[in-house]
């Protein structure tokens, strides 16, 4: 048997120290809930010189950042763009070849949705190192916030993620004809676009009585739900107040909400813990 020779111990990361050679730390922030930031994120965020994150990253967590590392929003909600993605890319390599601890902070998980992909690879072509700190997606905090589990043995045992954008010079969603009507269903970025999203469920065998749940800014203090079925969806958004960031929870799981919602926020308030 051979045996690996232990590493010498890396040092206590510092500023004063900057990496010997360069290499970015690619983080998920989670879905904005401080708490559920993993200890490595945080870690990494304590100790960056540099930050890089998006629109979607709480201010909660930005609080964290210390007041000494720099901070750049090169965020993108929607239309709104901050910074070109390939200016973003070139400034994640950029500040790694300066010899900074680059901490680039993505909403949710890097690799939901995210980009994380795309960054990487330009990260591969400069030749930089690149580590990736998962975090609890979109879903997930909205799945645990709001009781609405997204499988579950006497509904369904198949979940799927996809996204409400639509590839440039396309008139459908891709994933819309590979899906279960049984299934659960969620979709991310898909708020602007749910009248055509539900019309082309409709059109592949969704019934417009299928349940759904709007849910924006899950695990944030002003985290809001919205129920109705696919053929109610847009009657209730022309009377909700429910804005972006927002994911549609769709799937017969969605009714388990209205029994398991009322223990979180019972659990929450005998914990003496804020109520999203
Ligand atoms: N990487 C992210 C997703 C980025 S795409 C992740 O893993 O969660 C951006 C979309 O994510 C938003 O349009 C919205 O659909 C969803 N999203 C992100 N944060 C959210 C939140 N706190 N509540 C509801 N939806 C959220």
């Amino acid at each position: 048997m051979t045996s690996v020779p232990h590493a010498p111990a890396p040092s206590a990361p510092s500023a004063a120290q900057p990496p010997a050679v360069p290499a970015v730390s690619l983080v998920g922030a989670g879905p904005g809930d401080p708490e559920l930031l993993t200890l490595r994120a945080l870690r990494r965020i304590e100790t960056a010189d540099v930050v890089l994150y998006d629109l979607l990253v709480s201010q909660a967590i930005l609080d964290l950042i210390p007041p000494r590392a720099e901070r750049i929003c090169v965020g993108k909600r929607a239309s709104r763009h901050t910074l070109p993605q390939e200016d973003t890319n070139r400034l994640i390599v950029q500040k790694a070849q300066d010899g900074l601890r680059v901490v680039r902070l993505k909403g949710g998980d890097p690799f939901m949705f995210g980009r994380g992909g795309e960054e990487m690879q330009e990260l591969a072509r400069a030749g930089i190192a690149c580590e990736v700190v998962p975090g609890i997606t979109a879903a997930m905090g909205a799945a645990a916030c709001t009781g609405i589990p997204l499988t579950h043995r006497d509904h369904t045992q198949m979940v799927s993620f996809v996204t409400g954008h639509r590839k440039q010079d396309s008139s459908t969603l891709d994933w819309v004809e590979h899906l279960d009507p049984a299934s659960t269903l969620v979709v991310y970025m898909g708020l602007g676009e749910s009248p055509r999203i539900v019309q082309d469920l409709m059109a592949h065998g969704f019934s417009g009585d299928t349940p759904l749940a709007v849910v924006a800014s899950a695990t944030l203090p002003q985290q809001q739900v919205g129920l109705a079925t696919l053929a109610t969806l847009e009657a209730m958004l022309a009377k909700s107040t429910l804005t972006s960031p927002a994911l549609l929870i769709i799937g017969s799981v969605v009714t388990l909400h209205t029994t398991l919602y009322p223990l979180i926020r019972q659990a929450r308030t005998q914990l003496d813990l804020p109520t999203t």
